[in-house]
């Protein structure tokens, strides 16, 4: 799975490993999975690319 990630707290974008440190902060992280990537009939990578993040800070 290909795609980048992004604190818009922090305004950039980051990598994967640091998600937990930014919502550990409060921080909101977006995925961001480019359309190019998914390949059509490939169900698992859609699927992937729909769900940012689970649980959170709410
Ligand atoms: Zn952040």
């Amino acid at each position: 799975m290909n795609g980048t990630w992004y604190c818009t707290d922090c305004e950039q974008r980051i990598e994967k490993e640091d998600i937990d440190d930014h919502e550990a902060d409060g921080h909101h992280v977006k995925g961001r999975f480019q359309p190019d990537r998914l390949l059509p009939g490939d169900p698992e990578m859609v699927g992937a690319g729909m769900d940012t993040a689970d649980g959170g800070d709410r």
